[in-house]
């Protein structure tokens, strides 16, 4: 038998969880990472809320799920919006009855060294990547702790482990994102909630695209796999934290990145 293969190019066979009756809402699923953990989550039986801003994106993300044979609905949001995020929430569990897992993936970057700075660039990485994640979990940890079950899992970086030059907003918010997941995992694994991060290297997407391919090429020579990751082994990485038999693991930052940070 030929070994798995390990590329960007075959994907080898994915993980399988069973999440039939299962309600997920997935941040930033319009694209990217959040896109591929929403039709991961799908593909293994939840139905899934999608969240962003860009309402015509995120419906053709749903038109994609359900053309698979996946059950989607979106609900468009700005996670930095308090009155938002509540009416999101409240929204799903009208819909579709309850929320068992939380991805908060939604994300931005705004890179520039520290003296040129912004007060806005820091103010938007900050609202989008941190304050996003503690509206939803404020909001769904309440529908969690009543049916004494849930799983939620924050997308945070390696940037916010080791710092990355050039991204001191990104690398504190990322930070603040641990520190919060830590925190919350102890508060809620009473309640039989689990909270983790995962925190991706260099993942394929429009975010890495955005450097440019000499930049990215230099990247890949850094990190030990020689090559950048793919969208769908974030999700495979979720889909581990959200599985019903993951309930004694909380309170963790799962990296996967290709041995980068090491
Ligand atoms: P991406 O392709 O730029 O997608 C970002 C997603 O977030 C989009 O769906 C976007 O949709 C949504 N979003 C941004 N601001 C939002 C807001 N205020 N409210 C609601 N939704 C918002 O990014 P990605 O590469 O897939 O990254 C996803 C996550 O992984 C981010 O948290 C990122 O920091 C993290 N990450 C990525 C990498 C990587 O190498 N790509 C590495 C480490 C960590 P709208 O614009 O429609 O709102």
């Amino acid at each position: 038998m030929a070994p798995p293969q390990d590329s960007a190019a075959a994907v080898p066979a994915r993980l399988r969880v069973d999440l039939s009756g299962q309600v997920a809402l997935v941040t930033g699923a319009s694209q990217g990472i959040g896109r591929a953990i929403a039709e991961t989550l799908a593909a293994n039986g939840a139905t899934v809320a999608l969240v962003a801003r860009n309402a015509e994106r995120l419906a053709g993300v749903a038109e994609a799920i359900r053309s698979a044979g996946g059950k989607a609905g979106t609900f468009p949001c700005d996670v930095s919006k308090s009155d938002s995020v509540s009416a999101v929430v409240e929204a799903v569990v009208a819909a579709l009855g309850r929320i068992d897992i939380l991805v908060n993936n939604a994300g931005v970057t705004r890179d520039t060294l520290l003296p040129r700075m912004s007060d806005e660039e820091w103010d938007e990485v900050l609202s989008t990547n941190l304050r996003g994640p503690f509206l939803f979990m404020r909001a769904a940890s309440r529908p969690m702790m009543q049916q004494r079950y849930g799983r939620i899992v924050n997308v945070a970086s390696v940037s916010g482990l080791i710092g990355n030059p050039g991204q001191a907003n990104y690398s504190a918010s990322k930070a603040g994102l641990v520190g919060l997941t830590r925190t919350v995992a102890k508060e809620l694994a009473g309640r039989k909630v689990t909270v983790n991060a995962v925190a991706p290297g260099f993942i394929a997407s429009d975010m890495t695209a955005a450097l440019g391919p000499m930049l990215l090429d230099e990247v890949k020579k850094r990190v030990p796999a020689k090559r950048l990751g793919e969208a769908w082994e974030i999700a495979d990485a979720v889909l581990f934290l959200v599985a019903p038999s993951s309930g004694y693991l909380t309170a963790q930052v799962v990296t996967v990145d290709g041995g980068l940070i090491g």
